[in-house]
């Protein structure tokens, strides 16, 4: 039976290239600096988003964590959404391992973050308060449906974080998908940020790692963090093989998995017992109705049953989240509705 897994953009596996990518990988050690295929992918990362040096990372936890330790000494602040990811879903890192302080402003519906709360967040001189050195960004913003923020309001909260001599950082897992959307280039949509991490292994398929880029002072100083979190690898162009296909294909074909989520959305419509909350890039949330046949642990293990992943969304009851990626095609959306409708029908 072939799966189709609609949890999350986390389970995509290698593609072929990047399996053969893999096996003839040019390997070194990368704490020396001597990995070429790990080099390469850092140049080539740095480069798309024109920024001088990047860092390869081995998970988005641990770049967003190296970015915070660089920018913040222990006992400053952070101002960042109340539902990001770096707030809600790395178990507190930053306080845990930097001492730093998070200070959340509410996420709007549109995934922004007020300029005025931001504005009015940022701690004046004064011997009471701990100082702001970071504002943080999450883009596209996942728990409010994958929204993308645009080149223009991610400008100007970089111009008002340099108006105060504040770093901007982009928890940007998912960036690809923003640029995407608002059709720009990848140096464009983190508009002026002084740092930002991406996944490689979410839409782009690659089976592991994320990507840190900033200035190269920035990176030299993440580099020494990365090492303290034990976060050095050795012949780690294994990875980066993979990566490069990430960074160089897989980044120019995110349209499809938007396109499909749009298909989705619209065709759940045609379901009774659901109602779609909305559809943003490759997310689409839907909630299960009360009055609906089957409950949504039924609806999930009955799916299941089927060869077809699908569950409330962790914290939700009767909301359920589809991230769409390069695995999930048009025709296999027809067989989810097809089932969907069997069930609730
Ligand atoms: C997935 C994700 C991360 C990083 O997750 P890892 O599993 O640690 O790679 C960070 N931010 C957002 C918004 C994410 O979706």
């Amino acid at each position: 039976m072939e799966i189709i897994d609609l949890r999350s953009d986390t389970v995509t596996q290698p593609t072929a290239a990047m399996r053969r990518a893999m096996a003839e990988a040019v390997v070194g050690d990368d704490v020396y600096g001597e990995d070429p295929t790990v080099n390469q992918l850092e140049r080539d990362a740095a480069e798309m988003f024109g920024k001088e040096a990047g860092l390869f990372v081995s998970s988005g936890t641990q770049g967003n964590l190296i970015a915070l330790l660089t920018h913040a000494p222990r006992g400053s602040e952070v101002i960042l959404g109340d539902k990001a990811h770096i707030f809600l879903y790395e178990q507190g890192g930053l306080a845990a391992l930097g001492g730093i302080m998070p200070h959340t402003l509410p996420v709007q519906e549109d995934g922004t973050l007020e300029l005025g709360s931001i504005a009015g967040a940022i701690r004046g001189d004064d011997c009471h308060f701990p100082r702001t050195r970071v504002i943080a960004l999450e883009n596209t913003q996942g728990t409010v449906g994958g929204v993308p923020l645009s080149p223009e309001y991610t400008r100007m909260v970089a111009d008002l974080a340099h108006q105060h001599q504040l770093k901007l950082h982009i928890d940007g897992a998912r960036i690809f998908n923003a640029a995407t959307f608002f059709g720009v280039s990848a140096q464009d949509i983190i508009a002026g940020a002084d740092s930002m991490t991406f996944c490689l292994s979410k839409g782009l398929g690659a089976p592991a790692g994320s990507m840190l880029v900033g200035d190269r002072e920035f990176i030299a100083e993440a580099r020494r963090n990365r090492k303290l979190l034990g976060g050095g690898m050795r012949q780690a162009g294994v990875l980066a093989a993979p990566g490069l296909i990430a960074l160089h294909s897989m980044s120019h074909r995110l349209q499809e998995d938007h396109d499909n989520a749009a298909y989705l959305a619209a065709r759940l419509k045609e379901v009774a017992g659901l109602q779609v909350v909305c559809q943003h890039t490759s997310f689409v949330f839907f909630t299960l109705d009360a009055s609906a046949v089957l409950g949504p642990e039924d609806l999930s293990a009955e799916l299941k049953k089927q060869g077809i992943l699908l569950r409330p969304y962790p914290g939700f009851q009767r909301k359920f989240r589809i991230v769409i990626h390069h695995w999930i095609t048009a025709e296999k959306i027809d067989a989810v509705m097809t089932a969907l409708k069997n069930l609730l029908g």
